[in-house]
């Protein structure tokens, strides 16, 4: 289906037209950087519209589009203002709309809600098979999700919301913020989600959990649009009373926040009052927390952490707009050196680095970093995005944390710390 006049699909293939084929973008694209099977940004997004414009079923006039990772590094890199990455996913969801919809494969890896949920009684066994050889090479045969590559560290038995339930908010709260935790946090990593509130409660801040659902970013970057189009009604409409009160809603998985804030509207068109709202009232964790900062509100008494870490600035941190502020934030810790990693994309991109055809990419992708860890040898790495920490985990070896998880820590070192911990 062709875009309407007006509606924002069509502004993002319109930005073709702004392409002045200076090549920047292709200097940054770290999946043509390790493989032939893709030609690069230019070609596939401003060229390729030019190709796609005008055809009625939409075919992409190159199959090679698939390996585009959706890191948005051309994005963020064009001068111009091309939406390369956004093209590229609105050609991919025409595929398969003209498909007829996803592959069995890529439609479960788009449900991690239904997966935890589903390993959640028989957690231990789950984490156990999926460290299994024979399994995973079974796995891979059946479904075409590498064998080697990056699960969830293990199948929590369980969710972050249960914890929630039983923590007691602090009475002397200053201000009230919404936690959107999404599902990697609710499901594999409630730990991620318990320190950002001891964190957050840390400063005054009290934490409230509105019911939620996935975002359906996996849907949006496998191109299942529709059923995405689905569960950004269905968040939007649970999420609407916490923008409007108490106006703000934290997020610490930088790719769900990203969808929240704007990919909604760019790439599935939803412009309605209740996707504004929430749109206007998402903040990612670290952006929220250096803006408390900013506000001489944050408290900024850690206790001493002498070790090294690599920070990974995740690629859809930097389209957020606000730096690293998980950076700046680790680097108020007394004793903590940490080195910044040069690596633009660590491969993973949320779905990408679990398929058969493109784990090798992945791994290749993330090289730089691998090689990084290997020299400097630190104790951790820091990185905001979950299935990127699973995945430089599983390669370097090394506990990769969340910026909220380390701040915890060094705040647990400075004492006064009571509540409950996963
Ligand atoms: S960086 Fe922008 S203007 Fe330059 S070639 Fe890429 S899409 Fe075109
Ligand atoms: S989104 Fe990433 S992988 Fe895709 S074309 Fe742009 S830079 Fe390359």
């Amino acid at each position: 289906m062709l875009p309407m006049e007006g509606s924002p699909l069509l502004h993002v293939e319109q930005t073709a037209d702004a392409c002045i084929k200076c090549n920047i973008c292709n200097t940054v694209c770290p999946v043509s950087a390790v493989t032939d099977l893709f030609p690069g940004p230019k070609y596939e997004g401003p060229q390729g519209q030019r190709f796609r414009a005008g055809i009625v079923h939409g075919e992409s006039p190159d199959i090679s589009l698939d390996y585009c990772s959706s890191c948005g590094l051309c994005t963020q890199s064009c001068p111009e203002g091309v939406m390369v990455a956004e093209m590229n996913s609105v050609a991919r969801s025409r595929i398969i709309e003209e498909r007829g919809g996803l592959r069995w494969r890529d439609k479960l890896v788009c449900r991690p809600t239904i997966m935890g949920n589903l390993a959640r009684p028989v957690a231990p066994v789950v984490t156990w098979a999926l460290g299994n050889k024979g399994i995973r090479l079974l796995i891979e045969k059946v479904m075409g999700v590498h064998r080697n590559a990056a699960m969830p560290p293990k199948f929590s038995e369980v969710t972050f919301r249960g914890w929630a339930r039983r923590h007691k908010p602090p009475v002397d709260a200053t201000r009230t913020v919404a936690y959107f935790h999404g599902c990697a946090t609710e499901q594999y990593e409630p730990e991620v989600g318990t320190a950002l509130v001891r964190v957050l409660e840390r400063n005054g801040v009290k934490v409230t959990v509105p019911k939620q659902n996935c975002c359906g970013l996996p849907l949006i970057s496998n191109g299942d649009y529709p059923a995405a189009r689905r569960f950004a009604a269905r968040l939007n409409g649970k999420l609407r009373a916490s923008a409007d009160d108490p106006g703000v809603i934290v997020a610490n998985s930088t790719s769900c926040g990203m969808t929240l804030k704007s990919k909604y509207r760019e790439l599935l068109g939803v412009d309605d009052p209740d996707a504004n709202a929430v749109a206007k009232a998402v903040y990612d964790i670290g952006e929220y927390l250096i803006e408390m900062y900013d506000d001489g509100k944050l408290d900024t008494r850690f206790g001493r952490i002498d070790e090294t870490t690599i920070f990974h600035t995740q690629c859809q941190l930097t389209a957020h707009g606000v730096g690293a502020p998980g950076l700046d934030l680790i680097n108020m810790i007394p004793g903590l050196k940490v080195e910044l990693s040069t690596v633009g994309c660590c491969g993973m991109a949320g779905t990408y680095g679990t398929k058969v055809e493109k784990y090798g990419i992945a791994m290749d992708v993330g090289q730089g970093l691998w090689e990084m860890a290997e020299r400097i040898k630190p104790s951790f790495i820091v990185c905001d995005s979950e299935t990127c920490r699973w995945h430089i985990a599983k390669a370097t070896g090394l506990p990769v944390y969340h910026p909220v998880q380390v701040l915890d820590r060094a705040y647990a070192l400075a004492g006064a710390q009571s509540t409950t911990r996963v």
